[in-house]
């Protein structure tokens, strides 16, 4: 066998961050990426949560910041990373979600994975219509009684205020899913990714993709990018 590797690729497991704003799917499109790759989520509270609960010298020093009421340092969530990664359950790859939030994050992340010959493959922006998505969510609303999920324009119960489940007549509101407070949780969203957004481009790492069409869509333009990206 003479066999060779001509596309000179690692084999550095994969790293992905997946980037959108809160209702665009991304825990869909991360369990889809768990199941379909082997890839491990990584989230920066369970991270947080689970280096605390082991004990680990920076699990340790993330507690004593979080119980005094401050924030983790970046310095912190870095060492708990690098730990992570360690993990062999993290052998076939991560998807970061939540982490890095700043262009700093993002540098001292490619510090740590340049440390064993990693990258990040692509970051995945699921992107959204901002009008269309304040429509959608603050259409919702549900049975109080059995949970059936309703919508202003897209699902309206056969009679108006009562559930075509349980004929209850107790529908609600979630407080936080009015216009007003889902046109700034957008807002919000893009101050902050904006500056990652552009980074990641800048680095050719970039893969936007329409997150506003069905599911199932979405989960396909998402698999095809990181097939891509990791050549998988
Ligand atoms: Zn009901």
């Amino acid at each position: 066998m003479t066999e060779t590797k001509t596309d000179g690729a690692t084999l550095a497991p994969p790293v992905l961050i997946l980037l959108g704003p809160p209702g665009a799917g991304k825990g869909t499109q991360a369990r889809m990426l768990q199941k379909r790759y082997g890839l491990v989520q990584l989230s920066t509270g369970d991270l947080l949560r689970a280096a605390v609960a082991e004990g680990s010298e920076a699990g340790k020093a993330a507690d004593k910041v979080m119980k005094s009421g401050g924030l983790v340092s970046d310095d912190i969530v870095i060492a708990i990373l690098r730990d992570r990664l360690a993990a062999p359950d993290t052998a076939k790859g991560v998807i970061l979600d939540g982490f890095p939030r700043t262009t700093v994050q993002a540098e001292a992340l490619d510090d740590l994975l340049a440390e064993s010959g990693q990258q990040i493959d692509a970051a995945i922006s699921l992107e959204v219509d901002d009008e269309a998505m304040v429509h959608r969510i603050a259409g919702r609303y549900a049975c109080a009684a059995c949970g059936e999920g309703y919508h202003d324009s897209f699902k309206q119960p056969q009679v108006e205020g009562v559930c075509d489940v349980c004929g209850a007549s107790n529908m609600k509101r979630r407080a936080d899913d009015n216009a007003e407070t889902v046109a700034e949780r957008l807002a919000a969203y893009h101050r902050q990714t904006a500056p990652l957004i552009t980074y990641y481009e800048k680095r050719g790492a970039l893969q936007r993709i329409d997150a506003m069409g069905p599911i199932d869509e979405i989960a396909t333009t998402v698999s095809r990018a990181v097939s891509k990206a990791t050549k998988g």
